[in-house]
């Protein structure tokens, strides 16, 4: 239920809506919009009766929301998310560019690849610490040296960084550095994270589950948006299909679904989507032809030697090259490549 309030509400009946939902048992959630305020209420199994809420003072009409998700719908907000990651918003009719390796392998190979994808106009870096692979005996990231390396990487670029966290018992290691905590696909629906990183109020990008529905991942970034943590990335990755010719099937019309079904930012990473080289630079621009909020791209000054994800990482220069067009595309659909504001 969505309890629209009228322009000239006051102060105190907005108390009084917000009173009767906590009467109810019910979580109040106010929604500040252009016009008035909204309050949008979770935790009812069944269906509300509008009239227990338009018999009150200031409420403008209460509206069902018949969505599994609610934070995470247009039904509950219609203007864009913007998720503030340093001196960027991420979402709305902005565009940019996460880049960096899959892993950090030490502290020279992410300075370096940090101050490689700087000059090519990243405004993110990325890189794993901790790594979830499928198999246990593959390099599984530094862990908290790698968390230290990232730090380093930002002291000296000034680029936010997005890494993953695994789990729940490095969470707040992880969270001293990282800007943006990235949600694996392996983790999309690992909900006792979710709910943790949920209480946290710190950007979190949350990536498509390999063979997540929408809906699923909808609801999956509703568990952190119901837990008070409203500042939520989503990231498609690719998801298994019967096509064997590529990592993935980058499933790009979500682009425009998530749009129309939600107000949160979506990315796009052509490089888990497609996991070849050659396959990343088109299908990045494709995501940006899409009306994707940005990219994440992993980027490797030295393909051959890296200790993760090689083969689909791109050589600095391609990089560059690649966010020439995507500045070009992004504006063509009316979105923005957001200027490099690192210092
Ligand atoms: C990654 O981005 O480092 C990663 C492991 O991706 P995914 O969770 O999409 O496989
Ligand atoms: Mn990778």
């Amino acid at each position: 239920m969505l309890i629209l309030m009228n322009s000239d509400h006051t102060k105190a009946d907005l108390e009084a809506v917000l009173e009767k939902v906590r009467a109810l048992k019910l979580k109040p959630h106010v929604i500040p919009g252009a016009q008035s305020v909204a309050v949008g209420i979770t935790g009812n199994a069944g269906a509300l009766d509008p009239r227990e809420f338009t018999v009150l003072p200031g409420v403008r009409d209460a509206v069902p929301v018949t969505k599994s998700y609610k934070l995470a719908g247009r039904d509950f907000k219609h203007g864009d998310t913007l998720v503030r990651v340093g001196p960027y918003e991420i979402g709305g009719k902005g565009f940019l560019a996460i880049a960096g390796p899959c892993a950090v392998e030490s502290e020279e190979q992410t300075l370096r690849i940090a101050k490689a994808v700087k000059a090519a106009g990243a405004q993110l870096l990325r890189g794993g610490a901790f790594k979830p692979r499928t198999s246990p005996y593959s390099f599984q990231g530094l862990g908290l040296e790698g968390i230290r390396i990232l730090a380093k990487a930002k002291k000296e670029t000034g680029l936010p960084i997005v890494t993953e966290v695994l789990d729940q018992r490095t969470l707040e290691q992880v969270a001293e550095v990282a800007d943006v905590l990235q949600v694996g696909a392996r983790n999309m629906q690992n909900f006792a994270l979710l709910k943790e990183l949920g209480r946290l109020r710190k950007p979190v990008m949350l990536k498509r589950g390999l063979s997540a529905t929408l809906d699923e991942w909808l609801m999956s970034a509703e568990y952190l948006l119901s837990e008070g943590n409203g500042q939520v990335i989503l990231c498609e990755r690719g998801v298994r299909t019967f096509s064997d010719h590529a990592r993935n099937t980058l499933d790009l019309t979500v682009v425009p679904a998530v749009k129309e079904l939600s107000h949160l930012p979506i990315i796009v990473d052509p490089s888990h989507a497609t996991g070849v080289r050659s396959r990343v630079a088109p299908m990045a621009r494709a995501a940006a032809a899409a009306g994707a909020h940005g990219i994440m791209v992993e980027v490797h000054d030295d393909p051959k030697r890296a200790l993760c994800d090689g083969a689909q990482a791109l050589p600095p220069s391609e990089f560059k090259a690649l966010m020439g067009d995507l500045s070009k595309i992004a504006s063509a659909v009316g979105h923005k490549m957001s200027p490099q504001k690192a210092k």
